[in-house]
């Protein structure tokens, strides 16, 4: 069966450094199966065994997967001296879970991030050769070319020659397009944006594969995703 150091499993959910958990079992807070345990290299099944920390039960996922509505100005990395970090965001029950951002958004780019812990999944959104597409809405300013669509699709070539994947453009107001990129090069959209001759003002990305931005969040604010969004990412 899948086991884990109860060491790790605490670590996970918030209690503390690896010592800090150490000093805990030591003095007798922590009990498995109602019964105190002062051995924190013990090994314990997450579901299976009751793990409490002063008479507390300590729910234990070994992932997790969450949408964040990511609001402008805050950092999508896991730690900064200076800015904020979208991790800054989420309650101190997640601090041990080593959650990090699925791919970046610009410090002014706004909208759908998802977080996880959950290696392989990230990795199976972000690869390139997933293709996973990400949609996009831009303001933009300048004048949008009659034949934006067609050079999205065609393959843009940015200012330092790099030929982008095959993208939609289509325009969905006065100076906004919705955009879909398979691939996620840096400031990839705006740059090809400015391949056509426009500056984004303003961006925000609303899905990524099959996965909508909760209309019902708010900036700042997050929700695990569901199973099914969970899978249907790809
Ligand atoms: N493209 C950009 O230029 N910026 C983002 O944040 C995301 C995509």
């Amino acid at each position: 069966a899948n086991t884990i150091r109860l060491d790790k499993l605490l670590g996970h959910t918030g209690w503390g450094t690896r010592k800090e958990i150490k000093e805990l079992c030591r003095s007798g807070a922590v009990a498995v199966n109602g019964i105190s345990c002062r051995d924190s290299s013990r090994k314990v099944q997450p579901g299976r065994d009751a793990v409490t920390v002063k008479g507390r039960a300590v729910s234990y996922e070994e992932f997790y997967y969450l949408m964040l509505y990511k609001p402008e100005g805050v950092l999508s990395a896991t730690e900064d001296p200076r800015a904020q970090t979208v991790i800054d965001l989420l309650p101190q029950q997640f601090s041990g879970a080593g959650l990090f951002p699925v791919g970046r958004l610009d410090k002014d780019t706004t909208g759908l991030l998802l977080l996880t812990n959950d290696g392989q999944w990230a990795h199976r959104i972000t690869s390139p050769k997933k293709h996973v597409p990400k949609v996009y809405i831009a303001r933009v300013a300048g004048c949008i070319p009659e034949d934006i669509g067609e050079r999205f699709a065609a393959g843009l070539v940015l200012d330092d020659g790099l030929v982008c994947l095959p993208a939609k453009a289509v325009r969905s107001g006065e100076q906004e397009l919705t955009i879909t990129v398979q691939e996620g090069k840096f400031h990839q959209v705006k740059r090809m944006c400015a391949a056509v001759g426009l500056t984004v003002e303003a961006l925000y990305r609303m899905r990524i594969g099959k996965v909508i931005l909760d209309r019902a969040l708010t900036p700042g604010a997050w929700r695990p995703l569901t199973e099914t969004e969970r899978e249907a990412v790809f």
